[in-house]
């Protein structure tokens, strides 16, 4: 499934993307103490491979040119997605590499970076196309071991779903037909051809966990100047792909938020009293984008409203949409990075500088790398996944379930054990509860590690540079104890 995404805004007067990332990765840096050389090592891409290749279609061969940029293999394989847009170019394919490196680094799955990117407008193409287009691109990179279950895992990014992931995985096992492992070559892929449930609401389900995760920590809270839950809060969403589809939804469901502004490619709505998320996607999905949607107010300079009043602003579709034009305006307290990259390091001067807090990308899109993490053991275990958590947990279960039995047949506490309750207690958590308790453990564990760096360290004052210096810090630590 392809959606419409605002606008690229391409900062004019500013550092490109991937220098952008390097600024905020030197200024976490300086506050280290990493032997010389060793900063410099782990902040280049190790290697960018180039491909340009030819399709025939319509009756004449059309060139792509497509890139798989590997940035640290201080462990493997390495993993991140693989984009399809117009905008797609080196530079934003290794600053996303990069990214992946830190992004996995903190939240502890054991994986170097990695990204891909294919210059194309998906939309101008049919299915059938696309399928051609992604098989022979994915021949290229298996050709080079840039896809390979053991040393590059990709996953699907903006412009990409489970749809081309199983594709992918596919072209690779009809060029390895002996490897058993060859489902692990990629995640992200449809439950029925070796996925795994709750992958493609993990980044958004990701993004909530992060934010729920902050609301525990009053402290926290009022750094930003809020305060009480996330209920009522009210929130702007930038991009309803299906990061920021998820990410509101779940909000606005689970924890009552409202959702009072949308931005999308062809202008935002917006509605103090709360847009409902469903019914503005399904607008979306069959009219191609917001106009003309009944019952909220069109503003057609869809970026203005990242400058509304709002209590929580969640970037989720391009890079560099918060730059040195707009970062002044803008007025949430509060910005959670569900895309990759949306604020520039002028912005997040700026920003910084007058105190928001920003929930930083590599923290709070990275449930997508810990599910594809689920995702591919279970593949490598060939074991339906959870099957052993699920025994030991019933196990428990039925210890439980036999004490609580024990004291029901004592006339004198007067109360039963009703079958019901025992029946769904008995049942075990299935395969998606598993899935999101292990994401739930690893946005809270991730946060609190960031967290202590920033209340700990004077010189610290953003979550930012607090994520990039437990990111490094583990990504050194592991240079260290295996060699360059
Ligand atoms: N494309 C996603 C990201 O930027 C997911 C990567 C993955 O699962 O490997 O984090």
């Amino acid at each position: 499934m392809t959606l419409s995404k605002p606008n690229p805004v391409v900062p004019q007067n500013e550092p490109t993307f991937r220098q952008s990332v390097d600024l905020m990765y030197n200024r976490a840096v300086a506050l280290m103490d990493l032997p010389p050389g060793l900063e410099e090592k782990i902040r280049v891409c190790n290697a960018t491979y180039t491909v340009r290749f030819g399709v025939r279609l319509r009756g004449k061969i059309q060139t792509f040119t497509g890139y798989r940029s590997v940035h640290s293999e201080h462990m493997e394989p390495v993993k991140g997605g693989i984009r399809y847009a117009t905008s797609v170019n080196q530079d934003e394919v290794e600053a996303l590499a990069a990214l992946m490196t830190y992004k996995c680094a903190l939240v502890e799955a054991p994986f170097g970076g990695s990204k891909g990117g294919l210059r194309i407008d998906p939309r101008q193409y049919d299915e059938q196309e696309l399928e051609q287009i992604t098989r022979r691109f994915a021949y290229e990179l298996i050709k080079r071991d840039l896809i390979h279950p053991s040393q590059n895992v990709p996953a699907p990014d903006m412009g990409t779903s489970e749809r081309e992931m199983a594709w992918i995985a596919d072209q690779y096992a009809r060029m390895n037909t002996t490897d058993i492992n060859a489902r692990a070559c990629v995640t992200g892929k449809p439950t029925t051809f070796g996925g795994i449930q709750g992958r493609t609401e993990a980044t958004g389900r990701g993004v909530q966990y992060a934010l729920r995760e902050f609301f525990r920590h009053p402290e926290d809270v009022m750094k930003a100047g809020l305060s009480g839950t996330l209920d009522g809060k009210r929130i702007i969403v930038q991009g309803l792909g299906n990061v920021g589809y998820h990410a509101a939804k779940f909000l606005q469901e689970e924890d009552g938020a409202r959702i009072t502004g949308i931005i999308e490619r062809d202008g935002a709505l917006v509605d103090p009293k709360g847009l409902p998320v469903e019914e503005v996607r399904n607008w979306i999905m069959r009219h191609g984008g917001v106009t003309g949607y009944p019952g909220a107010t069109h503003v057609a300079e869809g970026a203005t409203v990242l400058e509304q009043d709002c209590d929580i602003l969640i970037p989720a579709a391009l890079e560099g949409v918060i730059n040195l034009s707009n970062a002044r305006a803008i007025r949430a307290p509060l910005i959670v990075e569900a895309a990759n990259g949306p604020i520039t390091a002028g912005a997040d001067d700026i920003l910084r500088a007058r105190g928001t807090v920003i929930l930083p990308d590599m923290y709070a899109n990275a449930g997508g790398v810990t599910v594809s993490y689920f995702e591919w053991v279970k593949n490598l275990s060939h074991i339906r996944f959870g099957r052993m958590q699920r025994r030991q947990e019933e196990a428990r279960h039925l210890l439980i379930v036999q004490e609580l039995e024990r004291l029901s047949a004592d006339e004198n506490l007067g109360w039963t054990l009703s079958p019901d309750f025992k029946a769904r207690y008995l049942r075990g958590a299935d395969e998606l509860e598993l899935v999101r308790s292990g994401l739930d453990d690893t946005m809270r564990t991730a946060y609190q590690s960031m967290r202590e760096v920033w209340h700990d360290r004077e010189d610290v004052t953003d979550l930012r540079t607090a994520a990039f210096i437990v990111a490094i810090g583990r990504v050194a630590a592991s240079y260290r104890a295996k060699g360059l």
